[in-house]
């Protein structure tokens, strides 16, 4: 009887003994971060997950970026953007909801920025094939010749069908300039739904910081200093729950003629932006917002930039000019740390 009890004990003991070692290897795993790299959207992503069942939420999370790349990009024949660009000035094709929503909510962009966002640039863009291994200036009739098909507005919607097409023939949409930002909002929505409370999605530079850090901090986020080399910065801001996007002249472009060309392109020229702004960052809560509305204002301008972004709620910029000049909105004036002496900032 004795004997059973003593067996009894020691086996409760060692059942004990292990359970909290689990437990502190649970607790050990809690602080290591779960993060992984991968190529999509034609980029790489690094998520950054804080916290339990991390790895499961990022397998979803890639998958869900994977089909959206699958739906969006004109460089998949099999896309549904391929298919609408293939079916240019025929019937409207009907699309899935989540490619529907982005190109209704691009068209908001191309409206709000009076067409310096234009997701009909794609024939122009292709023309320059800028990152791409064919990338060239084309001459001034070649360029004059794809203008023409350059038009939001004939970008038709039917919202009862989820239809899309295009007026005319040869005209064609490029979603490059706001895929990235419509993927970073669903991976954090996968990650609320997994109850992640704290993580870092970042896009190829289109940045959601989700929560905050575990040491209950906000997280750093540096801005880029588009004249020198990544991970060099002009400036930090710290954010809890925001999406932080950069457009910037730095990541794809090309020299030609001692010239630099970059990848985005003024629908008013067909020439790759001269606008002065080398770099435009949005802050928003909603990454597709801050997407759409980066890639705009980089070609507005830094005077319609500034007041198109002041003339939005809850949305603020931070702009840098070839001077070397930072911009930033009155919201995030007092969060924005410079950290580069080569740079002034306007007041
Ligand atoms: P990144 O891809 O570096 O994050 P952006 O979000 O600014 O940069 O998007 C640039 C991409 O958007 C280009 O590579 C091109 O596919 C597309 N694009 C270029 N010019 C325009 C424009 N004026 N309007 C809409 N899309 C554009
Ligand atoms: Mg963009």
């Amino acid at each position: 009887m004795n004997a059973i009890l003593i067996t009894i004990v020691i086996v409760l003991i060692v059942v004990i003994v292990n359970m909290s070692v689990l437990t502190f290897r649970k607790g050990n795993n809690e602080k290591q971060p779960y993060e992984k790299k991968f190529y999509s959207l034609g980029t790489i992503m690094t998520l950054t997950v804080y916290g339990k069942k991390g790895e499961k939420a990022v397998e979803e999370a890639e998958k869900k970026i994977m089909s959206i790349d699958d739906e969006m990009s004109v460089f998949k024949d099999y896309s549904q953007v391929s298919r609408i660009n293939r079916n240019a000035g025929g019937k409207l094709l009907p699309v899935s909801e989540e490619t529907y929503f982005v190109i209704k909510k691009a068209i908001q962009f191309c409206r709000m920025s009076k067409g310096a966002f234009d997701i009909t640039i794609r024939p122009i863009v292709g023309l320059w094939g800028i990152g791409s291994d064919h990338q060239r200036v084309p001459r001034q009739s070649e360029i004059d010749d794809k203008l023409k098909f350059v038009n939001y507005k004939d970008v038709l919607l039917d919202e009862k069908n989820n239809s899309v097409g295009l007026k005319y023939k040869n005209q064609e949409i490029d979603l490059g300039g706001i895929a990235k930002g419509y993927a970073a909002d669903q991976v954090k929505n996968i990650f609320l739904n997994k109850h992640i409370k704290s993580a870092l999605i970042n896009l190829g530079g289109n940045v959601f910081a989700m929560g905050k850090k575990l040491n209950g901090q906000p997280f750093k986020i540096g801005i880029q200093n588009p004249l020198s080399e990544r991970g060099d910065f002009v400036g930090i801001i710290s954010v809890m729950n925001k999406s932080v996007v950069t457009s910037g002249n730095y990541e794809r472009y090309f020299k030609a003629d001692g010239k630099r060309f970059q990848h985005i392109i003024d629908p008013r020229t067909g020439y790759p932006s001269e606008s002065k702004i080398i770099s435009a960052t949005i802050i928003s809560d909603l990454s597709i917002d801050g997407d759409g509305l980066s890639t705009g204002v980089y070609i507005l301008g830094i005077n319609k930039a500034l007041n198109l972004i002041q003339s939005l709620n809850g949305i603020e910029a931070i702009f840098i000019t070839e001077d070397k000049k930072i911009s930033v909105t009155s919201g995030i004036k007092d969060n924005f740390q410079l950290c580069n002496e080569e740079f002034i900032l306007e007041e």
